[in-house]
């Protein structure tokens, strides 16, 4: 089957449906049992899935589970609250007090928080790795070395690591890696294929698709698996139905929506090239950036979200410009149908190597409205930035 084959068929047609197209919302906690010998059973017998209480599973969260799984060929996967509550999840199955992780400096900013906060408190030490270190990745690890944490692309600066050569160096090592995969979901990307032990995404975003719904996944495959569920039951995960339901709801219509997302970011991504105003674009799908071989060699699209480094200016001049724009929204996140915008600032994150990319930084989503009129938005935008520059703003 082919990709969008199984986005309309991955984790339908379970038993309880009734032929209903899709699994209906099963609101639960208590499930009640037959009999005292029923409940036995289901205690003794872990090879059937059936409910005994609501937090374990219900068919609503299996169906989003065996999609996730299904598309990731993974051994399994599970429903977390948030892409957040999803990577803490990861963290704390594979470490324990006295080891180490080695983390991409090119992480999303809470996944950094994560491994400074609750990580250091727990006694886990932390080595922030150059996303670009491939199998030099070797010389950092320690004989407590437990995890390698990559995120491809980098949140806000899109670096592609050579996840196969960390993944392979990890695995003769015997350290876990687990990989935040949201930019490019399992569409554009598998990284079990490509060696890594456990995914992470944040399905809040393309998954989900419409800027309503938090959603975590986990995938992992067959060794991690025991693991990552024992912590997972443990520290209470599981994921609201509604919520569950709107990330599969979401998922049915993935694959056009990526495409669009794909089509319009390579639109927008090579007229910000183009434009004097514009140092670099940063978008692994553009030829001539720095991870465009890495990325077409382990990805299959783009995901339409992508980074502008504009030329120096002030903060009050880049507000001008972003403050103006009638089609790209001021927000956190990116996925949804509609486009965003957002500066940010990598410098004061980074701590492997130093972010010295002078200008501003902008980062930029591609929705589903009319690429021409997101260009002649920006358009505009740019040239009150220029107005604004112009009057020594
Ligand atoms: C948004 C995001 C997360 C966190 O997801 P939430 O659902 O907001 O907790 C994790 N990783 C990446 C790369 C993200 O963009």
């Amino acid at each position: 089957m082919k990709a969008d084959t199984k986005l309309v068929h991955a984790g339908r047609g379970g038993q309880l449906d009734h032929g209903i197209v899709n699994t209906p919302v099963y609101h639960a906690s208590t499930i009640l049992f037959d009999s005292v010998a029923d409940m036995d059973a289901s205690n003794r017998d872990k090879s059937v899935r059936r409910m005994t209480y609501g937090r374990r599973g219900t068919p609503t969260l299996w169906a989003l589970q065996d999609a996730f799984a299904e598309l990731h060929g993974a051994h399994g996967a599970l429903p977390c609250p948030s892409g957040v509550a999803a990577l803490t999840t990861a963290f704390l199955a594979f470490l324990r007090a006295g080891d180490h992780a080695l983390i991409a400096d090119n992480v999303y900013g809470p996944t950094r928080g994560l491994a400074r906060g609750l990580l250091a408190r727990l006694g886990v030490a932390t080595t922030f790795y150059d996303p670009g270190a491939g199998a030099a990745i070797e010389a950092l690890i320690r004989p407590e070395t437990r995890v390698i944490f990559l995120e491809t692309p980098g949140s806000i600066t899109l670096e592609v690591p050579d996840v196969p050569a960390i993944a392979a160096v990890a695995r003769a090592r015997g350290v876990h890696t687990i990989l935040d995969n949201t930019w490019a979901t399992p569409l554009f990307c598998k990284p079990l294929a490509l060696g890594v032990d456990v995914v992470v995404e944040s399905g809040t975003k393309f998954i989900a698709g419409h800027s309503d719904t938090n959603v975590g996944l986990i995938a992992a495959t067959e060794a991690a698996w025991p693991t990552l569920l024992q912590i997972h039951g443990d520290t209470g995960q599981t994921l609201g139905p509604d919520d569950a339901y709107a990330a599969l709801r979401g998922l049915r219509s993935l694959g056009v929506r990526l495409k669009a997302h794909e089509a319009a970011g390579m639109t927008l991504a090579t007229w910000f090239a183009a434009r004097p105003e514009t140092r670099r674009v940063l978008y692994p799908a553009l030829p001539g950036d720095a991870g465009h071989a890495l990325w077409r060699r382990d990805f299959t699209g783009a995901s339409g979200l992508f980074s502008v480094i504009l030329e120096p200016c002030s903060r009050a001049a880049l507000a001008t410009m972003i403050d103006g724009l009638a089609h790209f929204g001021l927000g956190y996140s990116y996925g949804g149908f509609e486009s965003l915008i957002l500066p940010s600032n990598p410098r004061p994150d980074r701590t492997a190597k130093t972010w010295d990319e002078p200008g501003q930084l902008v980062r930029v989503f591609a929705g589903l409205e009319d690429p021409s009129d997101l260009i002649a938005d920006l358009d505009a935008g740019l040239a009150r930035l220029a107005k604004a520059r112009a009057a020594g703003l």
